[in-house]
């Protein structure tokens, strides 16, 4: 990639270790986005994190909002979490046998999201909602999905339509490789569209097992509900004895400890969590009504296993992480970073003259390259995804990293105390000068 020679110096390092990635990985990584593809050069190889900040191998320090992509809520290197992980490892890497540790994760769980009666742990976001889809058409003998465009559940065949995340950034909406007698079942909605989905319900009636949603779509930039969209869904599913999956990979434990639910007030049949659950090592997990998880096997018939699952350093971080989200006042000061990022992001926006909308809860914030409002998918892909990349780079040669796409939701962590939102306020005003050719 064309960079300035002094840039290139400066990320030398970094660009060595990506060519050699390439000759060895599909596009030098181990998930898409991570190449950098959408903001128009290589990749930072990383070296290690400490904080709200990683270092790369060239040396150059950056304040991160990728923060592993979510599960990072405390940052890099937590004390906490790393004592957990060292004395669970200690004890033993993995058993594949039942541990205290795993009752005492899905206990917090339990007791923290209103919905969830039984939980069952997994490995990947992609997993829990393969499983929680799999235990919805089991449970009503339908097999249609109803899902909404932008919105990513992982990767699995039938989720893989119109997923967003990396999906959007790459232009392909689905993927070759996936047939189209298992898409068939999938029905696609546009976000916050309550209509349409009353639609899809009337033409396939009695057919439809489940609508996924994510409570607060984070996959194609960050996407708020309208207000009464997630009710109305509650109330669509309820008239026509279909599952409500909410997807709350993302949310869960972020937004709020009871998660996205809890701040809307709405209640799902079926939840999944993921990211913030495992604190940064492989963890997820699907759960909710007690009548409908004990349909999972070995209770019940449906079938669905994991060698990893329930991993005593995954169950040890996320409870240490959980722990710490307990402390008072955590959520408020996520909130008051949140915001504040935000409130700088469009002061400097608008001193430049770039026209951006900005979108944040609590630590989940967005800044869409557009003009107009983002309610859903169409709208959020009419941003300027060329200014996007160049906000991108100006950000990172002034020392901040955020997800390399427009279609990725930050991060801020408890580590991102008021000097660091400060000094990305400051860098962010230069790029958008910079962009605005001032
Ligand atoms: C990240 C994410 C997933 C996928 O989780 P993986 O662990 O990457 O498989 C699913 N749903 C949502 C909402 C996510 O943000």
């Amino acid at each position: 990639m064309k960079t300035l020679d002094t840039a290139q110096d400066r990320y030398a390092r970094s660009h060595l270790v990506f060519e050699q990635a390439q000759q060895l990985m599909p596009g030098g990584v181990n998930s898409p986005v991570r190449a950098y593809k959408a903001v128009g050069r290589d990749p930072i190889v990383v070296r290690k994190g400490s904080g709200a900040r990683v270092t790369d191998v060239d040396g150059n320090p950056y304040i991160d909002y990728v923060c592993g992509y979510g599960p990072l809520i405390l940052g890099h290197t937590d004390d906490r979490v790393l004592a957990a992980v060292n004395k669970a490892a200690s004890k033993g890497i993995s058993f594949g046998m039942p541990t205290k540790a795993e009752s005492t994760l899905a206990g917090m769980i339990i007791e923290a999201v209103a919905s969830i009666e039984r939980v069952r742990f997994v490995n990947s976001g992609t997993e829990a909602t393969m499983s929680a889809i799999r235990l919805a058409r089991a449970a009503t003998r339908r097999d249609k999905v109803i899902k909404f465009t932008g919105c990513y559940h992982g990767h699995s065949d039938g989720l893989l339509v119109e997923a967003g995340s990396g999906a959007t950034t790459l232009g392909v909406p689905s993927s070759p490789g996936v047939p189209s007698s298992v898409t068939q079942h999938t029905l696609l909605a546009p976000y916050n569209d309550e209509q349409a989905v009353g639609a899809l319900f009337a033409q396939h009636a009695d057919a439809v097992a489940a609508v996924i949603v994510e409570p607060i779509a984070g996959n194609m930039g960050c996407v708020l509900p309208r207000e009464g969209f997630l009710q109305e869904l509650r109330q669509l599913c309820d008239e026509h004895g279909a599952v409500l999956i909410f997807d709350e990979v993302m949310t869960g434990f972020r937004v709020a400890y009871g998660g996205a639910q809890l701040l809307y007030g709405v209640k799902p049949d079926l939840t999944c969590l993921g990211k913030v659950i495992g604190g940064g090592l492989p963890c997820a997990a699907y759960g909710g009504r007690a009548d409908l998880m004990q349909q999972v096997s070995p209770q019940g018939p449906v079938y669905q296993a994991g060698t990893l699952s329930g991993n005593p350093l995954a169950m040890a971080a996320g409870i240490a992480t959980l722990e710490a989200l307990q402390e008072p006042g955590v959520y408020d000061v996520l909130e008051q970073a949140g915001a504040a990022l935000v409130g700088g992001l469009e002061a400097g926006a608008i001193a430049a003259g770039v026209p951006v909308r900005c979108s944040h809860v609590g630590s989940m914030v967005c800044c869409f390259f557009t003009d107009a409002p983002v309610e859903n998918y169409e709208q959020a892909l009419r941003c300027d995804t060329g200014a996007f990349g160049a906000f991108f780079r100006g950000l990172l040669d002034r020392g901040v990293v955020i997800p390399p796409s427009q279609y990725e939701t930050w991060f801020v962590s408890t580590a991102h105390d008021p000097g660091c939102i400060d000094q990305t306020i400051e860098a962010a005003s230069q790029a958008f000068e910079v962009l605005a050719g001032h």
